[in-house]
């Protein structure tokens, strides 16, 4: 299957999802997450009507940024960000999705100052509890909301989470749940600089599923690009 054909195949189940759902389709978003996907692949993916480009390692999006891989798309960063590399993100994406501490949240505040810009971030969750994973713990953010107003140069937008690796395509009801009536409570509290209009949960395994949830944006690499060689 090519990249167009795997694209409409996603756009047919999305579809389906949103119905399924009672909503409309055009409200939930697609990013591809194109990680070790060259420049030709985005732009392939971009050709068949993506929505977003997402991707994980600065150094690969300042590569790919250098060729134009992204043109005619926006861009957003979805992947582990290091303090020392906001500089490079910043400015350069119109949504960091994987904002998930404090120092980051600072960090981005300095550079967007500095760049005279503001800077649309979404708070990554970590919904699942999982030590090893980066994010916020749902119960940490109502601190983190209260400290919106001190960064002046960032607009939260939403949310996101990457939930636990699960077996099946359903495995993640509860967590996807979880993180719809986060923002619900989240958007009810009414905090400046900060809106809920983007819930970004669900990926090639799970996108239905997260759909049916409330997700408005689906992070989907596999399923568009096939699977990714991790010898290269
Ligand atoms: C790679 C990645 C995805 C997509 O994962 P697939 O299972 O390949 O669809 C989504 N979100 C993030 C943050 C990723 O790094």
């Amino acid at each position: 299957m090519s990249i167009a054909e795997n694209i409409a195949a996603i756009r047919a189940k999305m579809e389906a999802a949103a119905q399924a759902a009672g909503r409309d389709p055009r409200e939930i978003a697609l990013c591809a997450a194109t990680k070790m996907n060259d420049a030709d692949a985005v732009r392939q993916a971009i050709a068949a009507g993506i929505d977003i480009c997402g991707e994980n390692r600065v150094q690969e999006m300042t590569q790919k940024l250098s060729e134009n891989a992204y043109e005619g798309c926006p861009l957003h960063f979805i992947g582990r960000l290091q303090t020392n590399k906001v500089r490079q993100v910043v400015g350069k994406v119109s949504l960091i999705q994987s904002v998930d501490r404090m120092k980051l949240l600072e960090a981005i505040q300095a550079e967007a100052a500095k760049q005279g810009l503001r800077q649309d971030i979404l708070l990554e969750i970590n919904i699942g509890n999982e030590p090893a994973k980066g994010g916020f713990a749902p119960g940490e953010i109502w601190t983190v909301l209260d400290k919106i107003p001190v960064f002046p140069n960032i607009r939260v937008c939403g949310l996101m989470a990457i939930p636990p690796i699960s077996e099946n395509s359903t495995g993640n009801h509860k967590f996807f749940q979880e993180m719809y009536n986060l923002s619900v409570d989240i958007t009810r509290k009414k905090s400046d600089n900060v809106s809920m209009g983007i819930l970004s949960m669900g990926m090639s395994d799970d996108f239905a599923d997260a759909i049916a949830c409330g997700s408005t944006m689906i992070r989907v690499g596999t399923a568009i690009f096939g699977r990714r060689d991790y010898r290269k």
